[in-house]
């Protein structure tokens, strides 16, 4: 289930993917470790990597979708090829990902637009080997899109000029399809908000500064009287915020892979040099606490696997009547990331002082990680957005047609058509029971389930009240909870369609009950937790069942990656 650049061929795409997909780790692989690490310490600005994406139209053909790829029959918007490529950037570093990533999101809001000539405008900038920035974010706003101090006055002849600055905007300083949110200066409510198409090549666009300390150009720009013809308009009103939105569910779903990417190459990296490192006579690898650690970190980025794989198929498979993934996006961003992060401290922790050595890939990605879970809205507001499905996920299950694997070479055109981004409470979801029941034989898999039950009857018979309803610190924890059961439903989904071994599925499910423990504790622990709440808690944990036999084959998986993969010098 891990990528491994010696063997990487997804036999599941079209030809050119494949090709496109190998090409990308070639060029990385030819490059080298010394040069990638060399850039990353030195922040040499990635020009290289977008001049072989450029040659190669990587990006023109993953993220030009059918309705503007003309009769190129191989552009279309495909996640899981998208979801791929993002994985292998991420693999050689974030900084590689990034200027992906960011184009993906400043496409967001021309794809959706109905501007014939400005999505034209993009995908030949595409073709040109252009890349694209979302400029959303502003200084003095934050997470705060309500309010924006780029202001677009009418220029009297149906434009405007637009004037303000833009803050942490990825290829803010190179990009030629710059996505803008703005307001139009004197109109109130709604109908204020504007979504614009700019070019950093202008010269009434003026590249201030790099505010972040790395190889990644996050840009904060200003537009000085920018003229905004009406051409350069992709969205007005109450769409223009809808665009914002429906962009970032798009873009939010690259982060899964980027953390799978990033922790899969420290892992080789570690078990690898743990593995050959002798103290005492002996491997550090004999170690019981060390191999507890790589089960642990091998258990959870199966899990980030399973659950973001599995929710390619429900992204990919959403239309108006199914808006399923709405609850599962949020769940690849919050929780997917945070793990990735959790394998990368267990990692840490076993590597010591290998994993701050110049020559190594292990000290940028356990830097970079950190990033993940609070890029495209922080862990709170994910799991804010979480909660909303809760009553409906947990109480109101309805029956859908089974959605299967999704890696055809379809264009995930819904996307780009996704409708207000309101109504979440009215989302139904099939009954998460029903997965777990079948997995009732893996004994976590049934004490998970018991812990979920659990939950079920918290809300029930001890629910938040008013007061506690109102407090975030408190539903946030709640959340957390809620979100262990959704995310078990689909790690198990995706472990029968691929016929996971059981003992890796234990080991998953060894995590995931310890993990709904910890919670529970804190929970427990709350300022306004009640006596029946605290009592749940404590009645909610559980010990996973300790299974030697299961320990030992997950270990050897893990083992097996012991010299399995070591990019090239
Ligand atoms: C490296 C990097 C690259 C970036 N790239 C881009 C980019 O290309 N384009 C772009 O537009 N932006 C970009 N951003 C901006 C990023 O999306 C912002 O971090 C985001 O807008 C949140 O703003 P903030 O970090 O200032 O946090 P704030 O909004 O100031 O939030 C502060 C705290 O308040 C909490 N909070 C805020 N709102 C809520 C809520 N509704 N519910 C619960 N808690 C809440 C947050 O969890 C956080 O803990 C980038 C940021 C970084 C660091």
């Amino acid at each position: 289930m891990l990528l491994d650049p010696n063997r990487y061929d997804p036999a599941h795409f079209d030809p050119e993917t494949r090709r496109l997909l190998r090409a990308t780790i070639d060029w990385f692989e030819a490059r080298g470790k010394q040069r990638l690490v060399r850039d990353y310490h030195e922040k040499v600005f990635y020009q290289d990597f977008l001049d072989f994406a450029a040659a190669e139209g990587l990006f023109a053909t993953f993220l030009t979708p059918a309705r503007d790829a003309g009769p190129n029959a191989d552009k279309r918007w495909d996640t899981a090829r998208i979801a791929a490529l993002s994985e292998v950037l991420a693999f050689y570093g974030l900084n590689y990902w990034y200027p992906w990533q960011v184009t993906v999101l400043g496409l967001g809001p021309v794809w959706q637009s109905e501007n014939a000539a400005a999505r034209q405008r993009a995908a030949e900038a595409l073709d040109a080997g252009g890349v694209g920035a979302f400029g959303l974010s502003e200084k003095e706003h934050g997470a705060d899109i309500y309010a924006s101090d780029m202001v677009l006055t009418p220029d009297g002849s149906g434009g405007y000029t637009a004037t303000g600055g833009k803050y942490y905007i990825g290829n803010g300083n190179c990009a030629t399809t710059v996505s803008v949110f703005g307001r139009v200066d004197g109109v109130e409510g709604p109908d204020q908000y504007v979504f614009f198409y700019a070019d950093s090549t202008h010269p009434n666009y003026h590249v201030v500064k790099n505010v972040v300390p790395s190889q990644m150009y996050v840009a904060e720009f200003r537009l000085r009287d920018y003229p905004v013809r009406a051409e350069d308009i992709l969205h007005t009103g109450e769409a223009a915020f809808s665009a914002a939105l429906n962009t970032v569910n798009i873009g939010k779903f690259n982060l899964c892979f980027g953390g799978i990417g990033l922790t899969t190459h420290a892992l080789y990296e570690a078990i690898t040099h743990a593995h050959n490192r002798i103290l005492y006579g002996n491997p550090v690898t004999d170690f019981p606490h060390v191999r507890r650690q790589f089960v642990d970190a091998c258990a959870r980025l199966t899990g980030m696997r399973l659950f973001s794989d599995r929710a390619v198929d429900y992204f990919r498979s959403a239309n108006p009547e199914d808006r399923r993934y709405l609850l599962f996006n949020p769940i690849t961003k919050m929780k997917v990331t945070t793990e990735a992060e959790a394998v990368l401290a267990l990692i840490g922790d076993i590597v010591a002082a290998k994993g701050f050595e110049a020559d190594n890939y292990l000290p940028l990605a356990k830097m970079d990680v950190n990033g993940l879970p609070k890029l495209e809205g922080t862990v709170a507001v994910n799991l804010a957005l979480i909660g909303k499905f809760m009553p409906a996920y947990l109480f109101q299950p309805q029956a859908y047609p089974r959605v299967g694997t999704r890696t055809d070479p379809a264009d995930d055109e819904f996307l780009f058509r996704q409708g207000p981004a309101r109504g979440l409470g009215k989302v139904r979801f099939h009954d998460w029971r029903e997965v777990y029941a079948r997995h009732a034989h893996l004994p976590n898999v049934a004490l998970f389930t018991e812990q979920a039950n659990a939950f079920v009857e918290l809300l029930s018979t001890a629910a938040p009240d008013a007061a506690q309803q109102g407090d975030m610190d408190f539903t946030l924890t709640l959340g957390e909870l809620f979100t262990l059961i959704v995310y078990g439903q689909l790690i198990l989904e995706q472990a029968e369609i691929l016929g996971v071994d059981s003992h890796l599925v234990g080991a998953v499910f060894d995590v995931l009950v310890r993990d709904f423990s910890r919670h529970a504790v804190e929970l427990h622990g709350k300022r306004s937790s009640t006596p029946a709440q605290q009592q749940w808690a404590v009645s909610a944990l559980r010990k996973p069942v300790t299974d030697a036999a299961a320990f030992d084959a997950v270990w050897r998986q893990v083992l097996a990656l012991s010299g399995a993969y070591e990019m090239k010098p």
